[in-house]
């Protein structure tokens, strides 16, 4: 007897702004992607079925900025315990592997993993081995940062190279951070991929940095809290940044360890200023708080005042369109890959942590439950050692 579909998804919330939809629906998977979306798809008509009722689901989600390049220099996880099992189904590494390491990576990490990762190769060639303080930030020798090799290392790997990353703080680049953002843009330029930059604490004023990005490129950590941001004396957004907004530039959170303020980011929406995408920026020294993984990071925009539809489509709907990711992602249109998320949203009082210790409190969470990548069920389990923050 042989059934349509290899699995169905029963009775969720489905949230899938590609096609304006927050409503109660099945959906189906065969042969690794999604089939149909409709109500009341028979049970029996799945070799499977994944009781999803009283929950969220989503199309996979995409977080764009993580660390997964893991046991190679201070940053790296393991990706698939804190991003596929954790509702995420595709991560970019932003900028932890150079021209010099992306091939241990592609090796020893991205081929072996069940989250799809695809990278931003850091323009500086050694990558993200070391931090800075003891050590030498990557971008303080420039010997390092020879864009013809980026080039290069991204047109061998263009099936996981999405583009290239730099990061502009100054214990990151001493006073070279002009010079490299001129090479970044060089790099990009020729291989004809976005950039990505890493904002917050830079040596030159963000506006100079700015004007050298295009439509399509990003700037991450958008609502840090650290000098040259995105705000002016007075909390206004600068004009530069909206300009840069105006011309196709994106903002993009990277919530990080450093990296994100409720405070900036209030004055953002306050003036309307939104992420374009939400991102974790999760790496060892926030795993633990105080990101702990993407839905958490989602659940703070949530108690921010964002619906759950448009806190969805930062991280699904708009992050897929962000790089070319070599496949149909982001959505649960039939056809697509059928990468799911299903959610608990959890009602309660939890406090939720920035980067610089300020909290809130919130009423309701993001909790993954299970995942489902290319058609195959992987049910969440709580990472040790970690506790939701909930607030009795
Ligand atoms: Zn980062």
């Amino acid at each position: 007897m042989s059934k349509p579909y290899d699995l169905v998804i029963k009775g969720g919330r489905v949230v899938d702004p590609t096609q304006d939809l927050d409503s109660p629906n099945d959906v189906a998977v065969r042969g690794g992607k999604i089939a149909r979306v409709a109500r009341n798809i028979p049970a029996s008509d799945a070799r499977n079925v994944l009781d999803a009722s009283g929950k969220v689901v989503t199309p996979g989600l995409i977080d764009l900025h993580t660390h997964v390049f893991a046991n190679v220099g201070p940053y790296g996880i393991e990706p698939d315990p804190y991003c596929v099992h954790r509702g995420v189904t595709t991560v970019v590494d932003a900028g932890t592997s150079g021209a010099l390491t992306f091939a241990a990576f592609r090796r020893w990490v991205i081929s072996k993993a069940q989250t799809r990762i695809r990278a931003l190769l850091h323009v500086v060639s050694i990558g993200m081995v070391a931090g800075s303080t003891p050590h030498m930030g990557e971008l303080e020798d420039l010997r390092y940062c020879v864009p013809s090799m980026a080039v290069k290392a991204a047109q061998e790997n263009r099936d996981l190279v999405v583009g290239f990353k730099i990061r502009f703080s100054e214990q990151y680049t001493g006073p070279n951070d002009y010079e490299g953002m001129k090479r970044a843009r060089a790099a990009a330029d020729d291989a004809g991929l976005p950039l990505m930059i890493h904002i917050g604490g830079s040596y030159t004023p963000l506006p100079k940095l700015l004007a050298l990005m295009k439509k399509g490129d990003v700037v991450t950590h958008t609502f840090n809290s650290h000098p040259h941001g995105i705000v002016d004396e007075h909390g206004r957004v600068l004009p530069q940044v909206w300009a840069a907004r105006e011309r196709g530039v994106l903002f993009d959170v990277g919530h990080g360890a450093g990296s994100f303020s409720f405070g900036i980011m209030e004055k953002c929406l306050r003036q309307n200023f939104l992420p374009d995408t939400i991102s974790s920026d999760l790496y060892t020294a926030n795993l633990h708080g105080p990101v702990y993984d993407l839905p958490t990071t989602l659940s703070k925009f949530l108690l921010l005042g964002m619906s759950l539809p448009e806190v969805v489509r930062r991280a699904t709907a708009n992050a897929s369109r962000v790089f070319d990711f070599g496949a149909d992602i982001g959505t649960l249109k039939p056809g697509a890959e059928a990468d799911v998320s299903v959610f608990d949203l959890v009602r309660g009082r939890f406090t939720f942590t920035d980067s610089d210790g300020a909290t809130r409190v919130g009423d309701q969470r993001l909790v993954p439950v299970a995942t489902v990548r290319a058609g195959i069920t992987l049910h969440s389990v709580e990472p040790e050692n970690r506790s939701l923050e909930r607030t009795p």
